[in-house]
C-alpha cells in the first residue's frame, strides 16, 4: 500500500516496490521535482505522459478514495485506477498493487521506460508492460502507453496483438516486435512533438520495454 502523499523520490527509495514502479518514479528526471511531486498529485493531474499512470495501470492498481461523487459523505471507496480515471472525483488516500506479490515471486514480469528530449524534461512518451510467462509465451499481457494519445491509458489492441507472443532470445526478437507494434500506434495531434515521430519512437519504446520485461527473468 502506498500513501497518496508519498513523494516520487520516497517511492523510488522504497526497497519493497516493484521495479517497474521505481523505474516510473525515476522517470521524472529531476530529483528536485521528485521531492515535491506526490503519487496522488501525479495520478490526479493525469498529464498526457504521467510517469506513474502507465506502470500503475499494468500493475492493476486500485485506489482508496474519500469523498467520491455518489458515495456518502465521510465514506471511502476502493476503485480500480482505470475506472477512476474515467470520472475522477474525491481525494485519493492510498494506492494498492494487487500484483505486487506475483511480481515479487517472479510469476509476473513488468517493465517501464520513457522518452524525453532531455534527461530532466517532462517525458514525451512512456510505456509500461506486465505479463505472465506460460511455458515460453506471453499471457495476460497489459500494455499502457502515455504520450501517443493525449492520456496515458491501457492499449487493448496492442495487448491482443502480443498475447501469446513467443518469448525468444529477446535481442533477436526486438525488430519483429517493433515492426508488429508500429501499425497499432495511432497518435493524436497534440503537443509539441510530431505525430509521426511519436508513432515511430513509441513502437521502438514498446519493443524496448517488452524485451526488458522478458529479460527481467522474473525478479520483480
Ligand atoms: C521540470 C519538470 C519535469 C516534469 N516531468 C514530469 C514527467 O516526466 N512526468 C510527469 O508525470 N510529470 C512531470 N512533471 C509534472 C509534475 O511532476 C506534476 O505536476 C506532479 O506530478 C503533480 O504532483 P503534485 O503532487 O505536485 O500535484 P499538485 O500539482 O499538487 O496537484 C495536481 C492536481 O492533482 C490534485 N491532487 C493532488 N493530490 C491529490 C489527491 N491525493 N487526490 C486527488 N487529487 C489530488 C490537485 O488538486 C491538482 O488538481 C514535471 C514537472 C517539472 C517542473
Amino acid at each position: 500500500m502506498i500513501g497518496a502523499g508519498c513523494t516520487l523520490q520516497e517511492l523510488a527509495d522504497a526497497p519493497e516496490i516493484p521495479e517497474a514502479l521505481r523505474e516510473a518514479a525515476l522517470g521524472m528526471g529531476s530529483r528536485n521535482v521528485r521531492n515535491r511531486a506526490t503519487v496522488g498529485g501525479n495520478i490526479a493531474a493525469d498529464r498526457p505522459c504521467s510517469c506513474l499512470i502507465p506502470s500503475l495501470l499494468v500493475l492493476d492498481a486500485t485506489l482508496q478514495v474519500a469523498g467520491m461523487d455518489g458515495v456518502g459523505a465521510g465514506l471511502t471507496r476502493q476503485i480500480g485506477l482505470a475506472e477512476w480515471l474515467q470520472a475522477p472525483s474525491g481525494l485519493i488516500l492510498e494506492v494498492k498493487l494487487p500484483t505486487a506479490d506475483a511480481l515479487a515471486a517472479g510469476s509476473r514480469r513488468a517493465a517501464y521506460a520513457r522518452w524525453a528530449r532531455t534527461a530532466t524534461d517532462a517525458a514525451v512518451l512512456g510505456v509500461a508492460v506486465s505479463f505472465r510467462l506460460q511455458e515460453t509465451s506471453i499471457r495476460d499481457l497489459r500494455v499502457a502507453i502515455g504520450g501517443v494519445a493525449s492520456k496515458s491509458r491501457r492499449d487493448h489492441k496492442l495487448e491482443k496483438r502480443f498475447e501469446s507472443w513467443p518469448v525468444q532470445a529477446s535481442v533477436d526478437d526486438r525488430p519483429a516486435i517493433e515492426a508488429a507494434a508500429l501499425p497499432f500506434l495511432l497518435p493524436d495531434e497534440f503537443g509539441t512533438v510530431g505525430a509521426d515521430f511519436r508513432r515511430v519512437r513509441g513502437a521502438a519504446l514498446f519493443a524496448d520495454v517488452l524485451t526488458a520485461a522478458m529479460d527481467r527473468g522474473g525478479a520483480r
